[in-house]
């Protein structure tokens, strides 16, 4: 790439600044083709194509994922959660309207009924249009059901219904914001059966200590089990290792063996050697964190 595109400004894409999120040169990124920008209700969605990354969703200037790196993030989420469960029945995603979670949700041939709550009914729609390479189909699955509504108030209204939810919103600004706090954490609480578990998007492990570890103290007043899991998301923060929080009422998440999740990936996943980052070997490696934040 010549110097010429460098310095054009103008074709350069900078994340929104977060509060206390680094800036520095690796989170621009270079605009090939603009292919959508549009304001919904909730939202400012904006879809281009980059070089190495591939096609892009910022919602409100901050990138949801990229075609290069969304596997990692949709693939840990689903099957991290999902596998540490004996046999979940009935799931819920909160957010995830780009349908990448629900795209390795559906793989899962034991669930029986999954239901998705997302508070932009343009998300699914717009996603499917342009970026069909993320869903890939799933929202047609027949045990799926999606509501458009406020995942918070969503949740209230269903006690004791699940055996796995899975947060996978925007941060905890705009629309998010609720997602991220003490109210809605009780919720999903509630919302879970006896020997559930929940997994929740936290965020960038070096940047966002003060809001991963507030949602993590939150969480461990209500469940028995709270554990960080990460993963590499070069997409997100200047590359930063990204975070997830996995909580459960009944079964520790960190005593899973390779042998029982070996055989709940056999046993359950629709195509397991389709995938691109998760196997059980990661699932474990991602379970181990930084002494910091053992803490
Ligand atoms: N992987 C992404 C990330 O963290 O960068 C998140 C992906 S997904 C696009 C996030 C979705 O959460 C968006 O479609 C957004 O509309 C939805 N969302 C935000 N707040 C919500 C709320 N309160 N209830 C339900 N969905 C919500």
């Amino acid at each position: 790439m010549s110097n010429k595109i460098f310095f054009d400004k103008k074709r350069w894409f900078q994340e929104t600044p977060f509060p206390g999120v680094r800036r520095c040169k690796r989170d621009l990124f270079y605009v090939q083709k603009e292919i959508l920008r549009k304001k919904t209700s909730f939202q400012e969605v904006f879809i281009f194509s980059t070089p190495g990354f591939g096609k892009i969703l910022a919602l409100d200037g901050i990138i949801q994922f990229s075609q290069l790196d969304e596997a990692i993030y949709h693939e840990t989420m689903a099957h991290t959660a999902l596998l540490s469960h004996p046999l979940p029945k009935k799931t819920l995603i909160i957010g995830g309207g780009d349908g990448g979670v629900l795209r390795e949700t559906v793989r899962h041939r034991n669930l029986k009924v999954i239901h998705m709550v997302e508070i932009d009914k343009e998300i699914p729609y717009l996603c499917q249009k342009y970026l069909g390479f993320v869903a890939k189909g799933a929202f047609k699955d027949k045990r799926v059901n999606l509501f458009y509504e406020d995942g918070a108030r969503f949740i209230k209204e269903n006690p004791a219904c699940y055996d796995v939810i899975m947060v996978d919103s925007t941060d905890p600004v705009g629309p998010g914001k609720v997602l991220f706090e003490f109210p809605f954490y009780k919720d999903v609480y509630h919302a879970l059966r006896d020997d559930g578990l929940a997994i929740f998007q936290a965020g960038p492990f070096l940047d966002l200590k003060s809001i991963i570890n507030d949602s993590v103290n939150s969480l461990r007043r209500l469940f028995r089990y709270v554990c960080l899991l990460r993963l590499p998301m070069p997409s997100y923060s200047c590359g930063c290792e990204y975070c997830f929080i996995l909580s459960a009422k009944k079964y520790d998440p960190l005593k899973i063996n390779l042998k029982t999740l070996n055989r709940r990936y056999k046993l359950r996943l629709k195509d397991p050697a389709s995938l691109k980052y998760y196997n059980p070997s990661i699932h474990l490696a991602s379970l181990v964190i930084p002494s910091i934040w053992q803490k």
